[in-house]
């Protein structure tokens, strides 16, 4: 048995079953989640005897870290392996201003969604990660650095909106084990409507982000083959209802490719686009991956393409580069060895 993953009322069953109290549970459930230990010799807390008869029926993790690469502005990689074998990575991010510690995890093995500029989509899909891995990575990098993560971002390997059941059984861990606010953790996603369906149903605290890329059907289709299934005219009539139903504003993520979809023209077109959308922008300058011929746009164009979608009224961002010496940046993530 793996205790990692296991909620409260789940370990005290379990202590339960040992014959011990349901303090003893909670002393468990606290090793696992605030310090983090991976082993239950480290739980010193608890008797030497009950600790014997727990190691005999369980173990703390079945994940371990393969790699691990630190970039030289402090974005930390890992890559994850499952008993399996199968491995993803997640990426912690610091930022220098903030007390932040955001934990980049992946949601599955591989993408099917295939967009034509990410590292991901290039290796296919394999399989998906169920709520137990997801969390594990996030346990992974609190055991390696002795920290605990404030914020999360399925921006990893994968579309969170295809392996949604288990991405919600994940938030509600981070939630109630691991004490991260749901106001602290963003879903990503290609633009899954019956997902964002599902969630516009739902009374989620979490930020939803939409990798829009493009602000034309004709455009986006050459980015991301996901439009020919959920087409941009579509994907708005659900954004607008998620936001009516949850009241809550939505991400934008662009990103910019040089001489593609970064010109003041496309940039009016997003502006008027996003006009009646309840949205922030996030833009992301492309970054490279070895397999196209896509290049990152200049700082002024950056600039340029900022400030005429600035006239949508909207706040607009540039996503800061982290970890692209290590191949950690977004869309760099392979999960190959
Ligand atoms: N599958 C989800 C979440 C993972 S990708 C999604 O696509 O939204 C996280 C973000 O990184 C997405 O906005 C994605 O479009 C972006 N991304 C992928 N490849 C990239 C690249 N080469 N350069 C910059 N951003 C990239
Ligand atoms: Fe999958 Fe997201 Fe990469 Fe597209 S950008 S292939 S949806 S992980």
């Amino acid at each position: 048995m793996i205790l990692a993953g296991m909620s409260l009322e789940e370990l005290e069953d379990l202590t339960e079953q040992l014959h011990a109290t349901k303090f003893r549970a909670k002393q468990i459930h606290n090793w696992i989640y605030s310090k983090s230990v991976s082993s239950i010799d480290e739980m010193t807390n608890l008797s030497k005897d009950f600790r014997e008869e727990l190691k005999n029926i369980a173990s703390v993790t079945d994940t371990k870290i393969k790699i691990k690469q630190v970039s030289k502005d402090g974005t930390i990689k890992y890559l994850i392996e499952y008993p399996d074998g199968e491995c993803v990575e997640t990426v912690l991010m610091r930022f220098d201003n903030r007390a932040n510690l955001t934990a980049c995890v992946s949601s599955q093995v591989g993408c099917a969604v295939n967009c034509s500029f990410c590292a991901t989509g290039k290796g296919g899909f394999k399989r998906n990660l169920n709520y137990k891995e997801i969390i594990e990575q996030v346990l992974s990098i609190q055991r390696d650095t002795g920290l605990k993560v404030t914020n999360i971002v399925f921006m990893g390997q994968g579309e969170p909106l295809l392996n949604l059941d288990n991405v919600l059984k994940a938030l509600e861990i981070f939630n109630n084990d691991f004490q991260i606010g749901a106001r602290r953790i963003t879903i990503s996603t290609s633009g899954i409507i019956s997902g964002i369906n599902r969630l516009a149903e739902m009374d989620l605290q979490s930020t939803l982000a939409i990798s829009l890329h493009a602000p034309t059907h004709e455009l986006r289709r050459e980015l991301m083959p996901i439009e020919n299934k959920y087409p941009l005219n579509e994907l708005k009539t659900a954004l607008k209802n998620y936001i009516d139903k949850t009241g809550r504003r939505i991400t934008i993520e662009y990103i910019l490719i040089h001489g593609f979809n970064d010109t003041p023209p496309v940039a009016k077109e997003l502006a008027h686009f996003l006009k009646d959308l309840k949205c922030n922008i996030n833009l992301i300058p492309y970054n490279s991956v070895i397999e196209n011929d896509y290049k990152k746009p200049s700082n002024s164009d950056i600039m340029k393409f900022k400030y005429l979608l600035e006239h949508s009224g909207k706040k607009v961002t540039v996503r800061l580069e982290r970890g692209a010496d290590i191949d950690a940046a977004c869309g760099q993530l392979r999960g190959k060895v």
